[in-house]
């Protein structure tokens, strides 16, 4: 079974195509870092994988299911700019809200269990408005693996955390990954992301420009992959 299959996924603004025909599969247990220029569509792409958006021509399936299904999206955790976070709620508030509507058995304990993985215990009860970037961005990653969802979407993940969160972010996800769940990560953080992947997704204006392993080339230098199958 295949943890993501997009299927021939157009995105038009306007006239404009963000997304022109993009198709590929991403089978259970991979890391794929999703990769491309600034504007290339990497964020249109995840929004619709996540169901926020949708395409204007094209399917996708996550594990072999239309992924607007219910059990579809409770499989899917995502991390994106602004996703699911309620600036009027404290950090507590927000986890449990979404671990009771994640279906989950003790909503306040993974809460806390939550709060505590991403260092934020000491501030459970701030409220999020007045959080900083990167304080956010921890609750963010708390949110996302609250439910122990078995695919991961991620936007641009490691953006505004600190060293220590980057570092705490690459464990969870390791370990996710060595549990078996599939992760898809957009990211300028080149090295980071290569580290992880075990395949690499191009994207260049919108196109499909190269998808396979993550090789050892790319880890040498992250550069390669653009230079190689970079812009036309
Ligand atoms: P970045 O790395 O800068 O976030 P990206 O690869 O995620 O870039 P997208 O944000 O998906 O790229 O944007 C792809 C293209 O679609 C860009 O040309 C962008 O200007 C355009 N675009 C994105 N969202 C909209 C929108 N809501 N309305 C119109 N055009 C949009």
């Amino acid at each position: 079974m295949r943890a993501l299959a997009v299927e021939g996924v157009w995105k038009f603004y306007g006239d404009y195509p963000a997304l022109r025909d993009i198709g590929f599969d991403v089978q259970p247990g991979q890391c794929v870092a999703l990769l491309g220029r600034n504007g290339a569509g990497k964020t249109t792409l995840l929004r619709i994988l996540a169901g926020l958006s949708r395409p204007s021509k094209g399917a996708v399936k996550v594990f072999d299911k239309d992924h607007l299904d219910r059990s579809a999206r409770s499989a899917i955790g995502i991390i994106g700019h602004g996703i699911g976070i309620y600036d009027e709620l404290s950090a507590l508030e927000n986890l449990r809200l979404f671990a009771g509507l994640y279906g989950l058995q003790s909503p306040d304990k993974a809460a806390h269990q939550w709060l505590e993985r991403t260092g934020l215990e000491r501030v459970k009860d701030g409220l999020v408005r007045e959080f900083s970037r990167g304080m956010r961005q921890r609750l963010a990653v708390a949110r996302a693996f609250l439910h122990r969802p078995q695919l991961l979407l991620l936007d641009e993940p490691f953006t505004a955390l600190d060293d220590r969160a980057i570092a705490l972010l690459q464990s969870l996800l390791k370990e996710s990954l060595a549990q078996g769940s599939t992760v898809i990560m957009s990211t300028h953080q080149l090295r980071e992301a290569l580290e992880l992947a075990t395949h690499v997704v191009l994207i260049n204006r919108g196109k499909l420009a190269h998808t396979g392993l993550r090789t050892q080339e790319m880890l040498d230098d992250p550069t390669y992959l653009y230079r190689t199958y970079g812009e036309a």
